[in-house]
């Protein structure tokens, strides 16, 4: 039986690094016949649900209903888990008391949520090498695209003098990501805040690829916002987060106009429809909430702190250490990086191979040895170009024109990566 009162507590949190994941041990048809364990190394792009996610949100279910609109028994135990999955993700991320925790449709729906709640007039710092979620929906701001560092150290160089070259009086905001979904390669995040606040610029943290891997503390790092997916995660279903300062949204039109969003909606002394727009998060919630989504992310931020940070990162650091000791032994490899080879990284590797085109390699690793990777050019095409080293504007292009990546974390055997090498 179902005993709703003690749901939000993970009765399903697994102990220890090894996270079972939904997908161990399917089993995928090979091209030459039979068949194999299917090696999900594409977890950079959705990686599969914790099993512990899966049972949690089961048990969610028969208590889905409308959250802040019914007044029957599910539609009031509804409203209550998601309030408290918002409170479960304001603690994971060490939100401030103040911050909001705005529930979206993934990290691309966060940032542009962002981007429509900016003051008129802010200048948006972001580097080129950004993807594309986080370099695009600053269009109708006033952007500067800072050219790819090749080392964190020069990322904080460049961010401080871009910023303290720009004029006084207008807010700013830098945009930075946390860890590279081409290249693993993690940013120095702290720093890169520190050097925008000494400028008096806010920031938003990308970190899309980031909390999967490392604990993101939004108080710690001291940004001032994150955005991140539940899919990649290990949370199943449409669902993101955008956490932190409550000035620039509490202010801000609403991202969607609708209902949840409103207060009042009447005809004004004019005659004219007129709404008034609800404070805190409900103002960007407008419509029906995925609410098994908000629910399964909270799932998700309760299995990983309580199987710790530490122990998942060990795990990927020892296969990631197998995984570039055996592509470097290869010669006809080359890893992408743009930091540099010690850079520290999470466990995404991007690399070409001589001679070979890309997707016909990866199509070849799914078809040969059910291994599922990806290739192209993974929405940071301006990166992906550089260190594929055809940034020619004329389009004289040579060498590979995609690259292959691997991606992996928690519930990754060993196995998956020797077979990959
Ligand atoms: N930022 C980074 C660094 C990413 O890797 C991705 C997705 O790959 C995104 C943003 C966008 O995430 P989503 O597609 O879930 O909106």
């Amino acid at each position: 039986t179902l005993s709703c009162g003690t749901l939000p507590g993970n009765t399903h949190a697994p102990t220890g690094p090894a996270l079972p994941v939904l997908s161990d041990g399917v089993r995928v048809p090979l091209a030459a016949g039979g068949e194999v364990e299917y090696a999900a190394l594409d977890y950079a792009a959705s990686a599969p649900a914790l099993r512990s996610v899966w049972a949690d949100v089961a048990e969610f279910a028969p208590l889905y209903g409308s959250v802040h609109r019914g007044a029957g028994y599910l539609s009031q135990r509804a409203t209550e888990l998601f309030e408290r999955s918002r409170e479960t993700v304001a603690s994971f991320l060490g939100c401030r008391p103040d911050d909001r925790v705005v529930f979206t449709r993934s990290t691309t729906d966060s940032l542009n949520l962002l981007a429509t709640a900016l003051p008129a007039g802010t200048h948006v710092f972001v580097f080129e090498t950004e993807h594309h979620a986080a370099l695009l929906p600053w269009r109708r701001h006033h952007v500067t695209h800072l050219p790819a560092p090749r080392s964190r150290a020069a990322a904080v160089r460049a961010a401080e003098a871009a910023l303290a070259d720009a004029p006084a009086g207008a807010p700013k905001l830098l945009c930075v990501t946390g860890a590279s979904n081409v290249t693993g390669e993690l940013w120095p995040v702290r720093e890169l805040a520190a050097a925008a606040h000494r400028h008096g610029a806010r920031v938003v943290l990308d970190a899309a690829q980031l909390v999967p891997h490392r604990a993101v503390d939004v108080s710690e790092l001291d940004v001032d916002w994150v955005a991140f997916s539940g899919h990649k995660l290990y949370a199943p279903f449409g669902s993101g987060v955008l956490a932190g300062r409550a000035d620039w949204l509490d202010t801000a039109e609403p991202y969607l106009a609708g209902g949840g969003a409103t207060r009042v909606v009447a005809r004004g002394a004019d005659g004219r429809l007129t709404a008034e727009w609800s404070a805190g998060e409900a103002r960007h919630e407008a419509g029906s909430p995925n609410v098994i989504g908000a629910y399964a992310i909270a799932a998700a931020c309760r299995a990983l702190s309580a199987a710790g940070y530490g122990a998942l990162a060990e795990h990927e650091e020892r296969l990631l250490g197998v995984l570039r000791d055996g592509l470097a032994a290869v010669p006809a490899v080359r890893e992408l990086s743009l930091f540099g080879q010690d850079a520290p990284r999470i466990a995404v590797v991007s690399f070409t191979v001589a001679g070979r085109d890309s997707a016909e390699f990866a199509r070849e690793l799914s078809e040969r040895y059910g291994i599922g990777v990806r290739s192209g050019l993974f929405c940071a095409q301006p990166l992906v170009r550089r260190l594929l080293g055809e940034a020619d504007a004329d389009g004289d292009c040579e060498g590979p024109v995609q690259a292959i990546r691997a991606s992996f974390g928690a519930g990754t055997p060993a196995e998956h990566v020797h077979r990959l090498i």
